[in-house]
């Protein structure tokens, strides 16, 4: 009945009889027919037997990396801490146990029985399929020689981090911080070691970058990076010559309520279109983390800090654009399976410092803002709050110690420090003991500035002490995807300015929604940038950026 009431209501839209009929019969139409829901593919039956098995296999590893992503996000916010030691055991178990499903001994044969089928019955398998069996083999190639072990220790040793950085960040002192990081290293050599075995990675860091980045190669972040930098050189001395132009900021000196900076990031959450059924704005004393299901995306950030409400909303907006990408994934069709997932780190970081970098620094934006916070601190007329303050505050560029204060400029050379170093500790030319000099040296030689004290040095990030060796190019990497992406947005739908200044950044979120977070991992992150901007990813629409900008 439904379906035949549809039909007849394209019927008559289509006929365009409706508005007069309407007019003349005023009587309550039968509603426009809901959208069928996408059928949940994972669910369905396909003709291949082993490939049904591998489905159902992969959804309840999927659950139970949901499972830990709940446990984290408590971790992170909730939990007493008189729970830590039997939470670390928790997570530790669950990880070694999704890592035994993902490499069972049926594994390897189911995987070579799908891939028959899909050979000789071609029809069976819609592109969604095979990308689907893809990524599970390529998911178990990466883990099938890492003994359980590893993984578990693995995690313990993630939430350590997570729990201990901040007292060691607060003391600053190194030789208390060495031995966990020592520890980290040797972990992730021996990890990157196991999984050479199965890769056909030339080195353990591009082994460990591929963790969080697949397919990404040492050779092409390089060149990217190199090009990058030398260009950016050329251009630093006329930023700073314009800088000095312009009138300096002043700095904020209120003391700003953090109930209302709370609900003033809520506010913004909202104008981006975050879906608040399925997430949530939550504060920690830890490092903020990305991260979350489709089906519950809560975003940690920093508590709020009372001299500074533009900290938060950096950390917001960030994690908000990690948010929305998570939410938009396709959870109806393909929940759980792995080709519903994220492109990984660099086009994750991508969606969130499109919000962060381009539109949270962007003139239009602190237009947006500005009346709302005179009024929400009860502080009209004041110049530290004025649109072209607030501005000046975010684009100014100066060569800081600490990457996450940096600039949008300057930024860069931070991560591109962070990598080399990387490479360095993982190819073996670089001892752990000798960190804090390298560390000093290559932050002066590319940021230009030498840090006097270990806080703002090698402690100041969260990611070696959890683990995450391979994850810094994402930034840089993200950045270069972000402003490409943002050309060609601006292409489709026109200059961001107008969502921003009317608080209706939808259009924004429906254009990433349907480019690039609906496909999951459909195509790879070279062949999704290639069919959303015609080209091959470059850090030219970066420079661009820049130049338009800062110049
Ligand atoms: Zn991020």
């Amino acid at each position: 009945m439904w379906r035949s009431l549809g039909q007849l209501w394209q019927n008559m839209k289509q006929k365009a009889i409706l508005k007069p009929l309407q007019k003349a019969f005023p009587i309550a139409l039968p509603p426009p027919p809901r959208r069928a829901e996408p059928q949940a593919r994972q669910e369905e039956v396909h003709a291949c037997p082993a490939y049904m098995e591998l489905k159902t296999r992969f959804r309840d590893i999927g659950r139970l990396s949901a499972i830990g992503e709940t446990l984290g996000r408590d971790f992170l916010t909730a939990m007493p801490s008189g729970a830590y030691a039997s939470r670390l055991g928790q997570l530790a178990f669950l990880f070694k146990r999704m890592h035994e499903e993902l490499t069972h001994e049926k594994m390897q044969q189911l995987l070579d029985e799908a891939r028959a089928h899909e050979y000789v019955n071609p029809n069976d398998w819609d592109k969604w399929d095979s990308a689907n069996l893809q990524e599970m083999e390529n998911l178990y190639i990466r883990h099938c020689h890492i003994g359980g072990e590893l993984m578990e220790e693995k995690a313990r040793l993630e939430y350590v981090g997570r729990s201990q950085h901040s007292a060691l960040l607060a003391k600053g002192n190194w030789e208390d911080a060495k031995p966990l990081l020592e520890e980290q290293i040797s972990l992730h050599r021996k990890i990157a070691l196991a999984q050479q075995k199965t890769t056909n990675q030339t080195s353990a860091y591009e082994s460990l970058m591929q963790n969080y980045m697949p397919g990404i190669t040492l050779e092409k972040t390089e060149t990217l990076f190199r090009d990058y930098a030398r260009d950016l050189n050329k251009i630093m001395p006329k930023i700073e010559e314009q800088q000095k132009q312009r009138t300096p900021p002043l700095p904020l000196t209120g003391d700003y309520d953090n109930t209302a900076q709370l609900w003033l990031n809520n506010s913004l959450l909202h104008v981006m279109c975050f879906d608040f059924e399925r997430g949530g704005l939550y504060e920690t004393g830890h490092n903020p983390v990305e991260g979350g299901t489709p089906d519950d995306t809560r975003l940690v950030i920093n508590t709020a800090d009372h001299r500074n409400f533009l900290k938060m909303i950096k950390s917001s907006i960030h994690e908000g654009g990690h948010g929305i990408y998570i939410q938009g994934l396709p959870r109806k069709t393909w929940r759980y399976q792995p080709v519903g997932q994220d492109l990984g780190a660099a086009v994750q970081e991508s969606q969130a410092l499109l919000y962060d970098m381009i539109i949270g620094r962007s003139k239009a934006f602190f237009t947006y803002l500005s009346p709302r916070v005179e009024g929400l601190f009860h502080d009209l007329g004041n110049p530290e709050l004025t649109a072209e303050n607030l501005y000046r505050l975010r684009t100014n560029v100066a060569h800081t110690p600490v990457r996450r204060g940096a600039d949008e400029v300057t930024y860069f050379f931070h991560v591109y420090a962070r990598f080399q170093l990387e490479k360095e500790l993982f190819d073996g030319k670089l001892n752990t003991a000798d960190l804090p000099e390298a560390w000093n040296n290559k932050i002066h030689d590319l940021v230009g500035i030498r840090p006097d004290n270990h806080k703002d040095g090698l402690l100041q990030d969260v990611h070696w002490f959890v683990g995450k060796f391979g994850y810094f190019p994402s930034y840089a990497l993200g950045h270069m995807i972000a402003a490409q992406l943002a050309e060609k947005m601006t292409e489709d739908i026109g200059t961001f300015d107008k969502y921003i200044l009317s608080g209706q950044m939808r259009p924004i979120k429906d254009w990433l929604n349907e480019k690039i977070h609906s496909k999951g991992r459909l195509k790879s992150m070279d062949e999704l940038i290639y069919s959303v901007t015609g080209s091959d990813l470059s850090h030219e629409p970066l420079l661009r950026h820049i130049e338009a900008k800062y110049l």
